[in-house]
């Protein structure tokens, strides 16, 4: 078996950097100081983010290679209920897990923040339909519900399989299983009380 490990990549200081700035630049909007809100936007460092992005996948794809079986040698299970909970559940695993990715750690944004700054600022919150066509921090820092056990493998929408993920780990992962990756599992280590919300609270 490989070694078991506790996160994919170590958090990015720059990543949790770069979400507090955007939390900032939303309190900027609120306010109705837009051209400071965008200067905020303006000075994050979209590559940077995006090449965390890229380094998880990466170290996703090595875990893949060492896997001492094929994902397909594992049976599928027939689904059964809905791929995804209501957004009451939804909101409630984000909020016990503190906004942050219980893979990596890394704090992560809500949706509806991200939609509205792209929408106040499409040339420098940039959103196209590929990875090299988004802003770095929409890859790097978005949430995402994740299914511990994939939907896929029989996994339920119970609370208990579900924990808060970023895009990295969500995507880098896909659906495959933490025991074949030798990936420890998440649910073991308690999420960490911050205040950090995720943008969520925010309201424009
Ligand atoms: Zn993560």
């Amino acid at each position: 078996m490989p070694d078991r490990i506790n996160s994919l990549v170590g958090q990015s200081k720059y990543a949790g950097f770069a979400t507090s700035e955007f939390r900032k630049a939303c309190k900027l909007v609120e306010a109705g100081i837009l051209d400071e809100a965008k200067k905020l936007l303006v000075d994050l460092d979209s590559a940077k983010l995006r090449l965390q992005f890229y380094a998880t996948w990466k170290e996703y794809d090595r875990l893949n290679a060492l896997a001492l079986r094929p994902l397909k040698d594992y049976p599928k299970i027939k689904k059964v209920g809905k791929r995804m909970p209501s957004a009451a559940i939804v909101r409630e695993v984000y909020e016990r897990d503190f906004w942050a990715c219980r893979w990596c750690g890394t704090p992560v944004i809500a949706d509806k923040p991200i939609k509205a700054m792209h929408k106040l600022f499409p040339a420098t919150f940039y959103k196209g339909t590929t990875n090299d066509s988004m802003h770095g921090l929409m890859l790097s820092s978005r949430v995402s519900l994740d299914h511990v056990l994939p939907h896929s493998f029989g996994g339920t929408n119970d609370i208990e399989n579900l924990v808060t993920s970023c895009w990295p780990c969500q995507f880098g992962r896909g659906n495959d299983l933490i025991e074949r990756l030798g990936l420890s599992d998440p649910r073991e280590r308690e999420p960490i009380p911050t205040d950090w919300d995720g943008c969520s609270t925010l309201k424009f």
